[in-house]
């Protein structure tokens, strides 16, 4: 992921319960039904037999009913995946790092969700963690999809194999670049040396050659990039046909003690 613009939890209706439903009534169909009938449900059995995984196997961190933040006007549901192989410096969502840690939210309650908000809702961004990282996410968005939701996701590249694959199904990406890439290895502290920013400039390139709207951000870590790094960055998108990009503060809440003793270190941070 996902940069933590803001935390995942912090600035939005937080949940694994939905609110009651302003939309169907009991009895109604769901939105995301289940495939199994017609030339319809049969492609999406196909779909899900070449991936091997289906939306029920995601696991899901938590998710928002409502937020009206996390896809630029629009107004969604994100669903926050577990699980993610980098350790950002300013990372605050370090509940949701561990890859085998037990979901906290089953896909039907994501279903449930959208099929009373149908109308209601513009559209579903699946965040993290680094959601590209789950085989199921393709079945998940298929879903989405199909119950005529957009599908937004918030991605750091960090599988840029499988995110060829999901292009197709995405309407906007929130990419976060993190720095430039003799910096990368500096936040995201894991991998060799040009690993991470290895994926990261490949998963950059595919979204910019798939046409997907895209909105590239970078939150800026004062303890590693200088203001001449975050201009030659810009310079670096922008030469690779980066329209927009968005840069972000760091918010010390939540991130180690470590970190914000470092950022008191350059005066960012006041000390406590
Ligand atoms: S470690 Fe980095 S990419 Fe992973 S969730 Fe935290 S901030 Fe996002």
């Amino acid at each position: 992921m996902t940069t933590p613009v803001g935390g995942w939890a912090s600035r939005r209706e937080a949940t694994g319960t939905p609110p009651a439903s302003p939309g169907k009534g009991p009895g109604e169909p769901l939105g995301l039904g289940m495939p199994g009938v017609g030339s319809r449900g049969a492609a999406r059995i196909a779909e899900r037999e070449r991936d091997g995984a289906c939306a029920g196997d995601l696991v899901i961190a938590g998710v928002t009913p409502l937020s009206t933040c996390d896809w630029p006007g629009h107004l969604v549901a994100t669903v926050f995946l577990q699980g993610c192989p980098w350790r950002c410096t300013y990372c605050h969502n370090y509940a949701i790092l561990d890859p085998r840690a037990p979901g906290q939210v089953p896909w039907r309650t994501v279903r449930d969700l959208l099929s009373r908000r149908t109308g209601l809702l513009d559209g579903v961004v699946f965040s993290g963690g680094e959601p590209t990282r789950q085989p199921a996410l393709a079945d998940a968005m298929r879903e989405v999809r199909a119950a005529g939701f957009g599908v937004g996701l918030h991605t750091g590249g960090a599988y840029p194999r499988r995110l060829a694959t999901l292009l197709p199904l995405v309407d906007w990406v929130g990419y976060d670049v993190k720095a430039p890439r003799a910096l990368y290895r500096a936040i995201v502290r894991a991998g060799g040396e040009t690993t991470a920013a290895d994926q990261a400039f490949e998963g950059l390139r595919l979204v910019l050659e798939s046409g997907v709207d895209v909105q590239v951000r970078t939150t800026v870590d004062p303890t590693v990039l200088s203001d001449d790094d975050v201009a030659a960055l810009t310079r670096e998108l922008t030469a690779l046909g980066v329209r927009e990009h968005v840069l972000q503060t760091v918010r010390p809440d939540g991130t180690s003690d470590e970190y914000r003793a470092a950022l008191a270190g350059v005066g960012a941070l006041r000390a406590p």
